[in-house]
C-alpha cells in the first residue's frame, strides 16, 4: 500500500526504532508510548485491521504474538504487558495496517 506509514517502516521509507525483524515481521517502538514500554508488532504483509486476517494469516498472527511476548521479557515487563489489537475507528484504530500493541511497566492501575 503506497500511503500506508507502517509499510513504508516496513520498506525504510520511514525510519522507526526496530526492535526485531524477519521476513514476515517487523517491531518497533511506538512513536507516543503510554507506558514505559510500549512498542508495536507487524505482519509485513498490509492487512488493514483485524477483521482483514483470513485463515492465510493464521500463522503470522501467532507469530507475531510469539515475537511480541519474548520482547516484552527482554524488555523487563515479563510479569505484565497488555496485548492490544485495535479494530476500526470506533476502537480508536488510527493506522489502517494491522498493529499489535505490547504496554508493560506501568505504574498506575490499567484503565480496563
Ligand atoms: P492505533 O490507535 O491502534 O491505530 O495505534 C497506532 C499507533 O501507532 C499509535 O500508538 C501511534 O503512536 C503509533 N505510531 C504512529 N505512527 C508511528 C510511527 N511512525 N512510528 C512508531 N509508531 C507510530
Amino acid at each position: 500500500m503506497s500511503d500506508c506509514i507502517f509499510c513504508k517502516i516496513v520498506t525504510g521509507e520511514i525510519p522507526a526504532k526496530k526492535l526485531y525483524e524477519d521476513d514476515e515481521v517487523v517491531a518497533f517502538w511506538d512513536i507516543a508510548p503510554q507506558a514505559p514500554v510500549h512498542f508495536l508488532v507487524i505482519p509485513k504483509k498490509h492487512l488493514a485491521a483485524p477483521v482483514d486476517v483470513t485463515e492465510q494469516d493464521d500463522q503470522v498472527i501467532g507469530k507475531m504474538i510469539r515475537v511480541g511476548a519474548r520482547l516484552a521479557a527482554e524488555n523487563g515487563v515479563a510479569d505484565g504487558f497488555r496485548v492490544i489489537f485495535n479494530n476500526g475507528k470506533k476502537a480508536g484504530q488510527v493506522v489502517f495496517h494491522i498493529h499489535m500493541h505490547i504496554i508493560g511497566g506501568r505504574e498506575k492501575p490499567w484503565p480496563m
